[in-house]
């Protein structure tokens, strides 16, 4: 009886010792959502954005691959042709339009980011009024949870096209996306595990590598881009939906009512003949601009050439260094200036360009020329700003010369007034910074003037 009492007492304090030590067995982690898993994403900024790339999503679709598509914005910022509405309720109307439209054609991740809409050309005004280092954490938190082999967006760029400020900063933050979400150094509490059962915090996420980025550009001068990727054509016939595929494009355009109610309503009055015309504004292939790439595969080839199913590792972006500037220097501030920093960051210097800075803005509006200044002599130097304008145009401000201190930096607006009548072609404008007769910057611009169109800042 006593061994008995005895062994009882041990399994007792036995089993009291085990319940307040830490269990020695390690918990398995679940693996990854595989609901949200694609191989494709699309980040673009507002919803229709999506228009012109539909044709080859729908295609994806039809070969069993996973799609996403992401909104930085909910396109708030513009006109509503169905109602009163406005602003952020204007925005959740969107939403819900936008998730029609592509629910239509079977893709059904959709994620939106907090970006506001933002209407302007200068791409650091929307980053601005995204709070870009908000934005960029939620890109990077979605390219861990989907998990693409492949992004494609916007052209981060500054061109005469439509040139929207949020179209390309949506493709600036897919490109840090896409050159961070592998960085385990980066946002590392998306990547911690839990801390208690509950865990409210912590994401729980894993880095993710992307294979290939993929840019198409907002601008009005395709040609630039011409043989730098893929070109897709966008005739096929659908074996699903059984129509060609920028019909079916076509098609989903239309729950976009309160940014196209007009359109709309004539598309439904056409006749089959009537929308089989539509093909010359539709069906014409997408061309688009190979970014980057971590795996084999041509510049022009398939999308998904040399794409596997086996992960990559982190691969960093091939960081160019700039030439030290000269102890006394002018150059191109604003967007112009950005995007020089942002190729160099990113290893993009050799994305395609046109062969002079352009813009397009509205007729008889002013344009800004942002330019920085840098003396790091020790001695103040004057240096001369002068602005060579095509007929009509004038100066309206920041040309002359200017005493800049020693060891200062300045910005200086130059602002060209341009003409109110009709131009033909594109304008060249020439902004020349001297000092002590030497030229130390010689900036052109070819300008397009047209009626309309989103303003410069
Ligand atoms: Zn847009």
């Amino acid at each position: 009886m006593k061994i008995l009492r005895l062994l009882a007492a041990l399994l007792l304090v036995s089993a009291i010792s085990a319940a307040q030590t830490p269990s020695p067995t390690p918990s398995p982690l679940l693996k990854p959502d595989a609901r949200f898993k694609v191989d494709l994403l699309l980040v673009v900024a507002h919803p229709d954005d999506e228009t012109g790339m539909t044709p080859y999503l729908v295609q994806l679709i039809d070969q069993h691959k996973r799609v996403a598509v992401i909104y930085t914005t909910h396109g708030e910022a513009g006109h509503n042709n169905m109602g009163p509405e406005r602003a952020r309720t204007m925005g959740a109307v969107r939403e819900m339009e936008l998730r029609h439209a592509l629910a239509s054609v079977g893709i059904d991740n959709v994620w939106f980011l907090s970006g506001r809409d933002t209407p302007s050309q200068n791409v650091l005004q929307s980053l601005a009024n995204w709070g870009d280092g908000q934005v960029q954490e939620e890109m990077v938190r979605m390219v861990r949870l989907t998990r693409p082999e492949v992004i494609l967006t916007w052209m981060p760029g500054f061109f005469a096209g439509e040139n929207h400020g949020d179209h390309q900063a949506a493709g600036v933050l897919a490109t840090e996306a896409f050159d961070m979400a592998g960085d385990p150094a980066v946002f590392p509490a998306q990547l911690a595990g839990p801390v208690k059962i509950n865990e409210t915090l912590l994401d729980g996420l894993q880095p993710w590598q992307p294979k290939k980025l993929y840019y198409f550009p907002d601008s009005s001068g395709d040609t630039n881009f011409k043989g730098s990727g893929p070109s897709l054509p966008t005739n096929g016939i659908s074996p699903s939906l059984k129509l060609p595929y920028w019909r079916i494009a076509m098609e989903t355009f239309k729950y976009h009512l309160t940014q196209y109610r007009t359109f709309i309503e004539g598309l439904k009055k056409m006749d089959e003949k009537q929308i089989a015309a539509q093909e010359k504004n539709w069906g014409g292939p997408i061309e688009l601009t190979l970014g980057k790439s971590h795996v084999a595969g041509s510049v022009t080839g398939d999308i998904f050439e040399g794409i596997t199913s086996a992960q990559i590792p982190f691969g960093p972006a091939a960081r160019e260094t700039s030439e030290h500037p000269e102890p006394l220097s002018v150059g191109l501030g604003g967007p112009w200036g950005f995007y020089e920093k942002f190729y160099r960051a990113h290893g993009l210097t050799k994305l395609p360009r046109p062969p002079v800075l352009e813009i397009a803005i509205k007729r008889g509006t002013t344009l800004t020329v942002p330019l920085e200044l840098h003396n790091h002599t020790d001695s103040p130097m004057t240096i001369n700003i002068s602005a060579k304008l095509p007929d009509g145009w004038t100066t309206q401000s920041g040309a002359g010369s200017f005493t800049l201190e020693p060891q200062s930096d300045y910005y200086l607006q130059v602002l060209l007034d341009s003409p109110n009548g009709e131009t033909k072609g594109a304008q060249e404008i020439e902004c020349r910074a001297e000092a002590d007769g030497k030229t130390l910057a010689d900036i052109k611009i070819s300008v397009r003037l047209r009626n309309g169109g989103l303003p410069q800042n």
